[in-house]
């Protein structure tokens, strides 16, 4: 049955199963995360990927999240850009431009569309850039935890895993496709 959750609800349910993994490390390796080189990515990577998915709905949580960092974004670099003429913060005011608008035409005013952000491929992407990030395997297992809960929570793994199996589908045709057009060397 699909299900359609508070972003409050997602954090709530995230938390509980996020603070048992998290108890279980402790019990059973003392791997203490109160450290504050540990406990401030944790609580952010919890925090935006149990919201992730539903970048895909312009009104989200997730994607007042992201407006308000590329406003950030964009303020910061342009006044970076105003005081030193840097071209790096051109350029990140373009990326900040082309992530607004690609935002605003990708995601949609329903749930009824859950898009590429509800697929696992996309949560793997996302951890993988997470990890190399992060740089530590324990933020990289929360933000996976916090993904996989909330598609658990939305009723959608089933149809995650379909809409996996088309992408990667439509992938595998593209590649044959591009490896028939290239002609076969003639042996000598
Ligand atoms: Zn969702």
């Amino acid at each position: 049955m699909l299900v359609n959750m508070r972003y409050t609800e997602h954090l709530v349910l995230s938390g509980i199963v996020n603070g048992a993994f998290l108890f279980i490390l402790y019990m059973t390796f003392h791997i203490d995360v109160f450290r504050a080189e540990l406990i401030v990515p944790l609580l952010m990577t919890f925090y935006i990927f149990s919201i992730l998915p539903d970048i895909d709905h312009q009104k989200s949580h997730a994607s007042g999240i992201l407006n308000l960092f590329l406003i950030y974004l964009f303020g910061s670099s342009a006044f970076d850009f105003y005081n030193t003429f840097n071209p790096f913060d051109l350029a990140k005011i373009i990326i900040a431009i082309a992530i607004f608008i690609v935002h605003a035409k990708y995601s949609e005013n329903s749930y009824l569309h859950r898009k590429f952000p509800h697929t696992f491929t996309f949560g793997i992407v996302a951890c993988l850039l997470l990890y190399f990030l992060a740089n530590s395997i324990l933020v990289c297992m929360v933000g996976a935890i916090s993904f996989f809960t909330h598609i658990l929570s939305d009723g959608y793994v089933i149809r995650a895993i379909e809409k996996d199996r088309t992408l990667w589908r439509l992938v595998g045709s593209k590649i044959t496709a591009i490896k028939n057009k290239i002609p076969k060397r003639k042996g000598f």
